[in-house]
């Protein structure tokens, strides 16, 4: 199995509802290393460009506002970015996560823990993890320049 680089932000509701530090607990108890961190302002630009394969949904625009945190009263929006390696760090991170539903997740992962769906039918779900090496790929490269990610160890 390969190691993995793996995006994981922590979304405006995990922040808001004070749950950085557990789901940090949770993502070093994996045994997977955070070898970047950045708390970051989202711009409209930057969230269409993250979620840009989701585009033509039906829920697109309030995931816009959601992941910008106008939903949970930043002035100033703001997730927490992470990124994680190892050994097939991103199906494990993604296990830690839970199902994209909350209502489906698993009990004991983040989202089957702290997820919910509002009565708008939005899913607010803490925290975000790549899906697949494309996307892993693809994330951690637009959230996070080179030199902010901790080199891997040489040999
Ligand atoms: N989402 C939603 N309603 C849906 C599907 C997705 O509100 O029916 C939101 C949810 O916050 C999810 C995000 O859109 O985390 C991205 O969707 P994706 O299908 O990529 O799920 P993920 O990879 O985050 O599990
Ligand atoms: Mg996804």
């Amino acid at each position: 199995m390969a190691i993995q680089q793996t995006l994981i932000l922590i979304k405006p509701d995990g922040l808001k509802r004070r749950l950085t530090g557990l789901s940090i607990d949770r993502l070093d108890a994996s045994g997977l290393e955070m070898v970047a961190a950045r708390v970051v302002s989202v711009s409209d630009a930057l969230a269409r460009e993250h979620y840009k394969s989701l585009s033509d949904k039906p829920f697109f625009a309030n995931l816009i506002r959601y992941i910008r945190g106008e939903f949970h009263g930043f002035k100033d929006s703001r997730v927490l970015a992470l990124v994680y390696r190892g050994e097939d760090a991103i199906k494990r991170v993604r296990a830690i996560a839970g199902a994209t539903n909350p209502e489906q997740a698993e009990p004991g992962t983040l989202r089957g823990s702290f997820g919910r769906i509002t009565t708008e039918g939005q899913f607010e779900n803490v925290i975000h993890a790549s899906s697949d090496p494309a996307d892993a790929e693809r994330e951690v490269a637009l959230w996070f320049k080179p030199e902010e990610i901790l080199a891997a160890p040489q040999g």
